[in-house]
């Protein structure tokens, strides 16, 4: 947990960052509080921050165990996680199995439909532009290698490659999922942020039913409900 020896770094929507005694080391603490459509609209339910951290933990814990380099150390408590300090690209990764939210709007998909391969998208980070979905040239122009970028597409893709067959193992789809990249001091780019029902979209195999922040997003009841049964099926032996 985190003490009055820890420095807050950062506030966010969902989580307090803080840095700690040693300088490499951050400490992410989950919070109850959840904001969708760039913060529009704000909500809170008991037991989302536990979820959150606990499922990071679970999921970068599991992901390293398959040759994914992630930020993870260790889980401190129920809603704080130790991470090492990455400096952020500033990309967010998309990847998608299946069509559904901005994808569905921008090519007109129907709902559901399944990708012949997974797509993976790229978006700018930056609120104040609502996260722009872009291309190459214009990250290129906003100062991200070409070895980054290759990095984080293949990194989208392995990452989907090992938690979809985790899922599917649990009687969850992975639809699509968004994940960011940070480097370590040495310049080692690696997985960073959260793997969450904040960041993910979760059907349940037999009934399609959400299980995850879309039942916030659209006022769908049984939020609470949904990120408990997302946690019991992961940490589930
Ligand atoms: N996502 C996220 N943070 C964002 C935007 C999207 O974690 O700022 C996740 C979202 O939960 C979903 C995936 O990225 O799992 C794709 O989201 P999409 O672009 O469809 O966004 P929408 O505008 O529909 O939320």
């Amino acid at each position: 947990m985190a003490d009055q020896t820890d420095n807050l770094l950062y506030e966010g929507k969902a989580k307090r960052v803080f840095t700690t005694d040693d300088a490499k080391v951050l400490l992410h603490t989950y919070k109850d509080d959840a904001t969708a459509f760039n913060a529009k609209k704000r909500g809170s339910w008991e037991g989302k921050g536990k979820t959150n951290a606990t499922m990071s933990a679970a999921l970068f814990s599991y992901l390293e165990a398959n040759g994914v380099p992630t930020h993870f150390i260790e889980q401190v408590d129920d809603t704080t996680i130790k991470t090492k300090y990455l400096t952020m690209l500033p990309v967010e990764i998309v990847v998608r199995n299946l069509a559904t939210g901005s994808i569905k709007r921008m090519l007109d998909f129907e709902e559901g439909r399944k990708f012949k391969a997974p797509i993976v998208e790229l978006c700018y980070k930056d609120d104040s532009l609502d996260d722009p979905l872009v291309n190459w040239y214009h990250l290129r122009e906003l100062g991200v290698s070409d070895e980054d970028l290759e990095f984080c597409e293949e990194l989208g893709l392995k990452v989907n490659s090992v938690l979809a067959p985790f899922f599917d193992e649990r009687g969850i789809i992975l639809v699509d999922f968004k994940i960011e990249v940070g480097k370590d001091e040495s310049g080692q780019a690696m997985l960073a942020d959260e793997i969450s029902p904040d960041t993910c979209r979760f059907w349940d195999k037999e009934t399609n039913e959400k299980l995850d922040k879309d039942r916030f997003r659209n006022d769908m009841g049984g939020v609470e409900d949904a990120y408990a049964e997302m946690l019991r099926r992961v940490t589930a032996s």
